[in-house]
């Protein structure tokens, strides 16, 4: 049985994840609450496709055909006859628990529960379900359509069946899948975060300006991408929420975010999606 897919959040995860479902021939329904977040995201999804076709990697009509599988709806009763919800909203643990109550009362009862959580944890997530056997962390990586990692996180009541099942589904988008425990940060972040974070420590104790942080990173350790720009692209609010995640998950003050990071998200610098985070943006 091919499977049908619910995004929750049109975010730049969330149309990345639509996007990758639609390429790979599966029929994907985006939900946000904004309405301009989905006319974005459906435009963004349309963008990217456009770079595709620039590259020669896709043609016209493969795009039409992917566009046509591609929906959206401002109501979360939309993840009827979908086998698969895929919920990628803001970074928020109260937001996610209440989705997740809600999905499980509105999705079809065989219908996994997956999250792109970048932090948060699967099983307090599931616990708010009434089926914890079938909820999943499923962790995209930034750009969706470009990387290929897919971790997998098992809550502790997660069924072997649900993890075969994604893992199943993460291979037919052409991704690989890694598995890794229900630990705060999982495996990913738990190691990027405080990188990050230190680099925004070296720029707000003076040891160098972002671009020095930046350049030493790519030049010296062969980085495609220096910590600083990365956190831009992640956006500064969901690399906060992530270390306080991190901090408050594991009771380590090695994880406490630098004051100039939580300054930043509180003057609403959060990065490209703003314009403005530790670099402009036009
Ligand atoms: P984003 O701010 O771009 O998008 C979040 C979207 O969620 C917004 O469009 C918002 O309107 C929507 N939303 C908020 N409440 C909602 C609700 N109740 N129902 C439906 N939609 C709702 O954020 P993002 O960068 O796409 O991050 C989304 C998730 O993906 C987060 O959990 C984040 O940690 C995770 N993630 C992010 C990255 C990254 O690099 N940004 C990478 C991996 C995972």
């Amino acid at each position: 049985m091919s499977d049908v897919i619910a995004v929750i959040g049109a975010g730049q995860m969330g149309n990345g994840i639509a996007h990758v479902c639609a390429s790979a021939g599966l029929p994907v329904t985006m939900i946000d609450v904004s309405e301009a977040a989905l006319a974005k995201g459906r435009a963004n999804i349309e963008k990217n496709f456009e770079r595709q076709i620039k590259k020669g990697s896709i043609d016209a009509a493969t795009r039409d055909a992917a566009l046509a599988r591609v929906s959206t709806s401002g109501d979360l009763g939309a993840v009827k006859g979908a086998t698969f919800a895929i919920e990628a909203a803001t970074e928020n643990a109260d937001l996610k628990f209440k989705i997740f109550a809600e999905l499980d009362r509105l999705a079809d009862a065989n219908t996994i529960l997956a999250s792109n959580t970048s932090s948060i944890s699967i099983t307090e997530i599931a616990a708010r379900t009434k089926r914890p056997a079938q909820v999943i962390g499923m962790h995209f990586m930034n750009p969706v359509p470009v990387m290929q990692l897919v971790e997998i996180i098992r809550g502790l009541a997660t069924s072997e069946g649900t993890l075969s099942r994604t893992n199943a589904l993460a291979t037919a988008l052409g991704k690989t899948p890694v598995e890794a425990q229900d630990y705060p940060g999982f495996i990913a972040n738990r190691i990027l975060m405080p990188m990050i974070n230190e680099a925004v420590f070296c720029v707000m104790e003076g040891v160098g300006t972002p671009e020095a942080v930046d350049t030493v990173m790519k030049l010296g350790m062969n980085h495609p991408m220096g910590p600083l720009a990365l956190a831009d692209l992640i956006g500064l609010d969901t690399c906060l929420a992530i270390l306080d995640v991190l901090h408050k998950g594991l009771g380590d003050p090695k994880y406490r975010a630098s004051p100039l990071l939580r300054k930043y998200v509180a003057a609403g610098w959060l990065g490209r999606k703003t314009g403005r985070g530790f670099y402009e943006y036009k």
